[in-house]
């Protein structure tokens, strides 16, 4: 965005010239065949080398808001809409386009300087609110260069921080004397999603802004009560002066891959392992942000990370890699973040090289004092959250209010405890030093006052217990008592067996977790299993054991069920049965003398479907279980197939409902009649199948295609799903083919 003048096609041919990610400028000067065209052939031209896989520059002024806002149209999960604002002096900009000769769009000389003056009256910067995920402001040429250096270093899958970098005070001088003309320049809109966020502790200082290495300050917009604090000067970066909330207030958590470095975990299993605990958190948590930190643009974890999470359609404003010193996030690179993690030794002590000396060395003594009140010492795979006192200069200058300590695997023969290659064991502890990373991270979250997805009041007190558990407890072994531990023993393993008995003192040695499970021919047939829950799977049990405290949000209790809608339907319709029985978790955990309940559970189920078709004769329905849910106790799915909603966002979601992963509760009765047991499918490969279509079984590249696609699919269902009335249709529907 900027005036004729400003330096547009510079910053485009520059970026192209330098960068290795493919690029594509539209112009409309050029885009019929050299000469001028319309914008809709600027559009058209932007769609296309966007399906082709390729980034694209816009060289158009769009100035204005309804200049801009059909470009904006084309940003999507997959696709990030950037502003770069080229907001230069306008004296600059006019006399630049009246010098120029061979000017692509022929404006130049004389008429140049009425032509760029009217446009920039027309001047509306832009805010994130309109659709982008970033806008950076350059106001001088300096602004530029950083720009220049930001989108040149950028590699095909390389991500930037979502937010507003770079804006000055709107009223500084610069602009006031020279653009007399323009009318008020608005600030972005705060896009701060709670209010209720206490105060960033930098949120009401004044910054000078220093030499960014790798990004610019983010600048904290306020639209109004900043202009006093101004002490002018073209360098001083104003947070948000009045108290607002902006997008930069997330609550975010920056750490480190844990267990690459020096303790040689493999990067390949590390990367999944990472992506599988940062998917679990982002489609949990609402309003929160993790940011995978390394030191180096070389680091090969942080590009498979990247590249791993591409595939997956991870949401960029919720997960993203950056490249920086852990210890100067916010004074270095202008990422904010509220609590950072450290790759610590088990002592719990500064010392070795890599980040856990430099966090302990940056937070100042203040670290090690609050780390001893709280342990003496940490064992693989959990996580230790110890809150900085303002003292502390990593909070004073870099706004962290606290530092989770987390204890990975080790597979280094060099260094104390090594697994020796044993990757069943190491992947089972690096996947518990993430959940215990992530849940930490939501305890404080939850202690500042923001709200989880999916929070009620439970889910909320469920988490101030977790925190009291990260306050020692956890390294204590003490088993949490929102993390029911089970084991009984059909197919009990040898390694479980040997820990009975004394499963509180080893708690993390002995629960078994997907990798620990038995695999029979890749299926797993039903049996009592242990299986620990996270704080933020406990609502539905709270909600099935005590009805009556959310009778607000339930649509049926009787004395063997609870029906619900799901609070993240993943289609038009979709509602959830819970057994209210103690001590049914899952599928996993039904056996013959439940099969009365299971029946219950799906006469209701049936009910709810038959009548949502009264009201709407094109449903059809499935009512299923997940082979392993996220979510504990256990609950019938009841859900409509056209799967249109926006809480349906990835591959996961959708192969939860249309892999053999989904049980139809008609199958699964037939099973626990039949072998007392139900067969389950959690194999990981089902939930990372390719997307398919359920109609007609076509494959897409991603999510925003396969919805476009079932959108308008009509095809019949496969005969699979034809058959034993796996499917609930309208009366006047049945017999015809769905
Ligand atoms: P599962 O993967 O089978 O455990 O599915 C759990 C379901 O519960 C998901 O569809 C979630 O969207 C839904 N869910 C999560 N939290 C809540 C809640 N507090 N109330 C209702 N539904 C929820």
């Amino acid at each position: 965005m900027g005036a004729p003048g400003s330096g547009k096609s510079t910053f485009c041919e520059h970026v192209i010239r330098s960068s290795t990610r493919p690029w594509v400028r539209v112009c409309q000067d050029t885009i019929g065949n050299g000469k001028a065209g319309t914008k809709s052939q600027c559009l058209k031209s932007a769609t296309s080398v966007l399906e082709d896989g390729k980034s694209v520059f816009i060289d158009r002024c769009n100035l204005d808001r309804e200049q801009r806002a059909e470009f904006v149209k084309l940003g999507s999960p997959q696709v990030e809409m950037h502003a770069v604002v080229l907001d230069l002096p306008a004296q600059l900009c006019i006399s630049r386009s009246v010098k120029r000769t061979g000017h692509e769009g022929n404006l130049q000389g004389g008429k140049a300087a009425a032509v760029v003056n009217r446009m920039l009256q027309k001047k509306e910067l832009p805010k994130l609110s309109e659709g982008f995920h970033r806008i950076t402001f350059c106001q001088n040429d300096s602004d530029v260069q950083a720009a220049l250096n930001t989108y040149s270093a950028l590699s095909h899958l390389d991500t930037l921080p979502p937010g507003c970098f770079g804006q000055k005070n709107p009223d500084a001088k610069i602009q006031l004397g020279i653009m007399k003309f323009l009318k008020k320049v608005e600030v972005p809109v705060n896009v701060g999603p709670d209010a209720n966020f206490p105060k960033h502790p930098l949120s009401t200082q004044i910054t000078k802004e220093k030499d960014s290495c790798c990004k610019q300050p983010e600048d904290i917009s306020s639209s109004s009560g900043n202009a006093k604090e101004i002490k002018g000067g073209e360098n001083i970066v104003v947070h948000a002066v009045d108290g607002t909330v902006s997008s930069k207030d997330i609550p975010t958590l920056a750490f480190p891959s844990i267990s690459t470095a020096d303790f040689q975990f493999n990067h390949e299993k590390a990367a999944d392992i990472i992506l599988e605990k940062v998917e679990e958190f982002v489609n949990k948590v609402e309003n929160a942000r993790l940011v995978l930190v390394d030191l180096s643009h070389g680091s090969k974890i942080l590009s498979l990370v990247r590249a791993k999470a591409a595939q997956r359609n991870i949401d960029s404003n919720k997960f993203f890699t950056f490249v920086g010193d852990i210890t100067r996030l916010y004074s270095k690179g202008g990422l904010r973040c509220n609590a950072i993690a450290n790759a610590a030794n088990w002592r719990l002590k500064p010392g070795g090289g890599g980040a856990n000396a430099a966090i302990f060395s940056a937070a100042g003594p203040e670290l090690e004092v609050e780390t001893k009140k709280r342990a003496g010492s940490l064992i693989p795979g959990k996580a230790l959250v110890v809150p900085l006192p303002s003292t502390s200069p990593l909070f004073s200058r870099e706004g962290v209010t606290h530092v989770i300590h987390v204890l990975g695997p080790n597979m280094n023969p060099q260094r104390p405890n090594c697994l020796d290659n044993d990757y069943v064991k190491g992947s089972k502890v690096l996947r518990e030093a993430y959940t215990s990373l992530f849940e930490g991270f939501a305890s404080i979250i939850n202690t500042q006052g923001n709200l989880l997805e999916g929070s009620s009041e439970n889910l909320r007190s469920e988490l101030s217990v977790s925190q009291d558990h990260f306050k020692g407890n956890h390294i204590k072994n003490v088993p949490n008592h929102d993390q029911k531990i089970k084991r009984v023993g059909v197919y009990e393993s040898e390694r479980s067996k040997k820990c009975k008995g004394f499963h509180d003192e080893h708690e993390s040695d002995c629960t078994e977790s997907k990798d620990g499970k038995e695999n029979l021919n890749n299926e797993k047939i039903g049996r009592s299993m242990t299986k620990t829950w996270g704080s933020w799977a406990q609502s539905l049990y709270h909600i099935a054991m005590h009805p009556e405290k959310h009778k607000d949000n339930l649509i049926e209790i009787s004395d063997d069920v609870v029906v619900l809608n799901d609070l993240y339907p993943k289609a038009q319709r979709h509602l959830l049965v819970l057994a209210r029985s103690e001590g049914l978790d899952c599928l996993a955990d039904v056996s013959r003398e439940h099969l009365q309940l299971l029946r219950t559970m799906h006469a209701v189920g049936l009910k709810w479907a038959e009548k949502f078709l009264c009201e709407d004769e094109l449903l059809v329905f499935r009512l299923g279980y997940h082979s392993a849910p996220s979510m504990r106790q256990l609950h019938l799915h009841v859900i409509s197939q056209d799967f249109n909603s926006k809480h349906l966002k990835n591959k996961k979601h959708w192969n939860s409902f249309n892999s053999a992963f989904f049980r139809d509760s008609v199958d699964v009765i037939e099973e626990i009649t039949n072998h007392g047991r139900a067969t389950i499918k959690d194999e990981d490969s089902l939930l990372s199948m390719e997307l398919r279509c359920h109609r007609c079984r076509s494959a897409h590249p991603n999510m925003p295609r396969l919805k476009s696609h079932i959108s308008n699919c009509q095809a019949s269902f496969p005969p699979s799903l034809l058959q034993n009335d796996r499917l609930v249709l309208a009366p006047s529907k049945s017999g015809s083919e769905p």
